[in-house]
């Protein structure tokens, strides 16, 4: 039986933000459980064990107190109890950190995945968010005014923390990051206050809340502005086999310099899963797949793609018009919460080089797992066109990045995680520097200079926005930054 609707509670014993533990007694349970609407789940309680598990299987931890929150008011009692007792508090939106930040033994959870309520507003464009959203709640309703809102490839991915790193999808080069379509965020910071953040409203936590991730508070809402796409768009999705890859990869990397914004594409390589999402003639083969979305007039996007469907005999051609929708979720049955080990590393690159080009398919092309993806999106257009001190996000001049997406089934992380950081560390000298926060796995203590080299210039503002905002470091279990 829930704490929240059952029997007299038990003391729980929840580490604190000193790396001690404190007790929450039978009397302040009581007390919580009178205040909220939502269940708060311990470990003896039915659903605790549902309610821990997130995207990346090798994440599987224990915290010891969930609070699902039903909406705003929760959130700020759930901050308002973290403060107050000092807790290592994890806040939950989607559960798609492949770094696990999400969830931690002992701690407290604020989870967010009751609140996933999407308002469209047909005639402003607006789309208020409510922060537990995947981007699947935000398309099903978009889609219904003929609206979409710039999101992420995979339909299980949560807005939050998708938008808050940033945000790369399929209309990032036409209209820019998740994050650059923010109109407004509504926010519980760590003394318990609701904010609204704006370019007109406590400018400053706006603009850290654009690419600086979680660090700053719980985002109960989002605003942003959709734009008119679809149901039909033109799609492209064709698997080459592994003997053309080298050819093909330099075919697309060249077609790639001459697209306009309409197009966002990247290369994929991959082993086919043998699964009937998957033809025949490819399952358990692998591939290169170069995929593109047309963000324009099905028509013209069929006459602007065909390049990416004969950079020589594909295997399998699955392009075509389709639901926009249906598009965004095609890749979601290969990403079941849970089923996938992932470690996921990224490094964004100025120039896609001779000697960026071997690497990549030399590596692309001896991944050791078939669940293991080198994926590479073009970048540019619109997010190159926001100055690089306009919001918090990182590295926008980049015109592509390498992600080696390490997923695996089998009991040798040791060796699929040693072999991600291999290609990552020989690939580095060649890109920016900068990695995206959101392709990462490495919590910040692994990798101490992650997020100075990838915030650059703009982490000495995100330091103090962080002590104004969260002088204590409440919201840590992140890309964290440390306040001023
Ligand atoms: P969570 O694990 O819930 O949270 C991630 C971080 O955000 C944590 O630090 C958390 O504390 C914080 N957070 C969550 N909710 C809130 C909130 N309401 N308020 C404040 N902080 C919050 N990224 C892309 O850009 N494009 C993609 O196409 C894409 N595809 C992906 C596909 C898969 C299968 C996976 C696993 C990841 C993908 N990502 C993609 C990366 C994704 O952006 C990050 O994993 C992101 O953190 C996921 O957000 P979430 O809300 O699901 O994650």
């Amino acid at each position: 039986m829930p704490i929240g609707r059952g029997e007299k509670p038990m003391s729980i014993e929840v580490e604190t933000l000193s790396g001690g533990t404190t007790t929450l007694d039978d009397e302040k349970l009581e007390e919580l459980r009178m205040t909220f609407r939502g269940p708060l789940l311990s470990q003896q309680d039915d659903g605790y064990d549902e309610s821990r598990v997130v995207y990346n299987g090798m994440v599987d931890r224990r915290p010891a107190l969930i609070v699902r929150c039903s909406g705003t008011a929760d959130v700020i009692d759930a901050v308002n109890l973290a403060r107050e007792h000092g807790l290592l508090t994890a806040v939950r939106g989607g559960g798609h950190s492949v770094a696990g930040h999400s969830v931690h033994d002992r701690g407290l959870l604020i989870d967010l995945s009751g609140m996933r309520g999407v308002w469209v507003d047909p005639d402003s464009r607006v789309v208020r968010v409510q922060g537990g959203a995947t981007w699947g709640d935000v398309d099903r309703e978009a889609q219904a005014f003929g609206l979409a809102v710039p999101g992420g490839v995979v339909s299980t991915t949560g807005v939050a923390g998708l938008t808050l790193g940033g945000g790369y999808g399929w209309l990032h080069r036409k209209y820019g990051l998740s994050c650059d379509n923010l109109r407004a965020v509504e926010i519980v910071t760590a003394d318990g206050r609701l904010l609204r953040a704006s370019e007109s409203e406590n400018e400053d936590l706006f603009w850290g809340l654009r690419g600086g991730g979680g660090n700053f508070g719980v985002v109960t809402a989002f605003e942003f502005t959709a734009h008119a796409l679809g149901p039909i768009v033109m799609c492209a999705a064709t698997m080459y086999g592994e003997s053309s890859a080298d050819e093909v990869f330099r075919a697309w990397r060249d077609w790639a310099e001459t697209v306009p914004d309409e197009v966002t594409t990247r290369a994929i390589f991959w082993t086919a899963p043998e699964d009937p999402h998957m033809p025949p003639q490819v399952q358990g083969r692998q591939v290169l797949l170069t995929a593109a979305m047309y963000a324009g007039p099905p028509d013209e996007g069929e006459r602007i793609l065909q390049p990416v469907r004969q950079f020589a005999t594909p295997l399998v051609d699955l392009s075509g018009q389709m639901p926009y929708r249906m598009f965004q979720s095609v890749l979601d049955f290969f990403f079941v919460k849970g089923e996938l080990s992932s470690y996921w590393k990224s490094l964004f690159m100025n120039e896609l080089g001779d000697r960026a080009t071997d690497l990549i398919v030399k590596h692309g092309l001896a991944r050791t797992t078939p669940q293991t993806m080198v994926h590479v999106p073009l970048l540019g257009g619109a997010v190159n066109r926001v100055g690089q001190g306009d919001t918090a996000f990182g590295d926008r001049g980049a015109h592509c990045m390498l992600s080696v997406d390490g997923n695996w089934v089998d009991h040798n992380s040791a060796e699929h995680i040693a072999w991600v950081r291999h290609v990552i560390s020989e690939a580095e000298e060649l890109s920016t520097g900068a990695s995206y926060l959101n392709f990462d796995s490495d919590a910040p203590e692994k990798s101490p200079d992650l997020v100075s080299a990838t915030f650059g210039e703009n982490l000495q503002r995100l330091t103090e926005i962080k002590k104004r905002y969260d002088p204590q470091n409440l919201f840590r279990l992140n890309a964290n930054i440390a306040p001023a």
